[in-house]
């Protein structure tokens, strides 16, 4: 059958239907929950989310219900001081071709769901868990919790940190526990002290713990998500925990910094994940997308770009290698591979020496951070947002 069969309905899975049926090519989304929806607050997008967007034909859409910030805010959680702030005006939008915004998850998710419903070529099931499947050299199978088969010519694990497709592909383990515990809550826009009602995503940088938050909606509310390296050794996602257990990694922070954990309510509780980067995430006819191929910690708020950055990829090489659906999958997946590992490395990288550092460490940061002007940083950052890492993608099959 001529169709990719895309196991899991996330943003890396949605973006990739709609990026195959842009190319005329028809999919099936097979999403184990029973409602297709989108868990947790907000969600930052650098420009290359934006660019993803345009080439997914739903730049207009996604345009519309972001929050353009004015800085990226990095604050000492000790001092209560500003260490230094990115500019996100004029010279950044100029410099990257588009903006850097924040939005609602679930309004970014209902865009691309809107858009695959929308769409001829694309089928979405509910209730169908993979977990496994078969190949033959011409065709694919997945094969469903409940014993259902559904065959394509390709299928795309986008089934998220815990893939199934993953075990078969690269069979490399669980996801690495980080130790990191984040908490998230959303602050109504009222009861945010006035104070820090911020245009900015801001990061309050403390020993072996940190705050970011960010207005969410339309500036009905902030999102806040509070993170504490305190070695946890077990996988956790969005456990209901205490306000006591979240501002216990938070009392040696500055008065100013730990009233926003105070505003905080409803708590839940990510133990983080990630994984080792692996040059493999092709087997014949399945590929990984998104979170299954490269897990990351969020430091570089970049999971859910790096995916959609994906499905353009993938996108465009099954345009360009029409017809050979493994030559498509080794090359989307050779032009992807380095950019998204920078990440996963980086990733772990800015969390120590960035967010969680003590001491002199925390000194060194603040003095080497401090000094940097507007163009010293956009020249640091000009690999990831200048770039949508599709350079070449079209035209070239290696
Ligand atoms: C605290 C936190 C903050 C973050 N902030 C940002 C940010 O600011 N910017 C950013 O870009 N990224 C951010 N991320 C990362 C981002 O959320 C993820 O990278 C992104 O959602 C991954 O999308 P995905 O579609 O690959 O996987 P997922 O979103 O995990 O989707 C996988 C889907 O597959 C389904 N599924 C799972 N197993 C199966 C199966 N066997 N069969 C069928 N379906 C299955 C799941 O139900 C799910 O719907 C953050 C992550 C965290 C934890």
């Amino acid at each position: 059958m001529k169709r990719f069969i895309i196991a899991g309905g996330g943003i890396g899975g949605l973006a990739t239907a709609i990026g195959l049926a842009q190319k005329g090519v028809a999919s099936i989304v097979l999403e184990k929950s029973a409602e297709m929806v989108e868990i947790g607050a907000g969600i930052q997008l650098g420009p290359n989310a934006f660019h993803a967007f345009d080439y997914l034909g739903v730049g207009d859409a996604a345009r519309e219900m972001a929050i353009y910030i004015d800085n990226l805010r990095l604050m000492d959680a000790i001092s209560g001081q500003e260490i230094a702030h990115i500019p996100l005006g004029d010279a950044f939008r100029k410099r990257f071709r588009n903006p850097y915004g924040v939005v609602h998850r679930g309004d970014l998710y209902g865009v691309f769901l809107r858009a695959c419903q929308a769409h001829d070529l694309i089928e979405l099931r509910t209730k169908a868990q993979v977990e496994d499947y078969e190949q033959d050299g011409t065709s694919v199978t997945a094969i469903l919790a409940n014993g259902a088969r559904v065959t394509g010519m390709a299928l795309i694990g986008a089934d998220g940190l815990w893939s199934n497709i993953r075990k078969r592909v690269v069979d490399d383990g669980p996801p690495l526990v980080s130790g990191h515990s984040t908490y998230r809550s959303v602050i109504p826009y009222d009861q945010m002290p006035e104070d820090l009602r911020w245009n900015a995503a801001t990061l309050w940088a403390g020993p072996k713990c940190h705050i970011v938050h960010y207005p969410l909606s339309d500036w009905k509310s902030f999102n806040l998500v509070v993170t504490y390296h305190n070695d946890a050794a077990e996988p956790v996602a969005g456990m209901p925990v205490s306000h006591h257990e979240v501002r216990r990694g938070f009392e040696q922070v500055a008065p100013i910094a730990k009233q926003i954990i105070d505003k905080g309510k409803d708590w839940k509780l990510w133990v983080l994940c990630d994984r080792d980067p692996v040059m493999n995430w092709v087997d014949g006819r399945v590929a990984l997308l998104g979170d299954a191929a490269h897990p990351q910690l969020q430091y570089f708020a970049q999971g859910a770009c790096m995916a959609m950055e994906d499905a353009v990829c993938l996108a465009a090489q099954t345009e360009a290698l029409s017809g050979d659906v493994e030559r498509v999958l080794q090359s989307y997946q050779n032009k992807r591979r380095l950019r998204t590992a920078r990440i996963q490395l980086q990733s772990r990288e800015i969390g120590q020496h960035i967010y969680h550092p003590s001491g002199a460490h925390a000194e060194l940061r603040n003095a080497v951070m401090g000094a940097k002007t507007p163009e010293e940083w956009y020249d640091l950052v000009d690999w990831l947002y200048g770039s949508s890492g599709l350079e070449g993608a079209v035209t070239s099959s290696r």
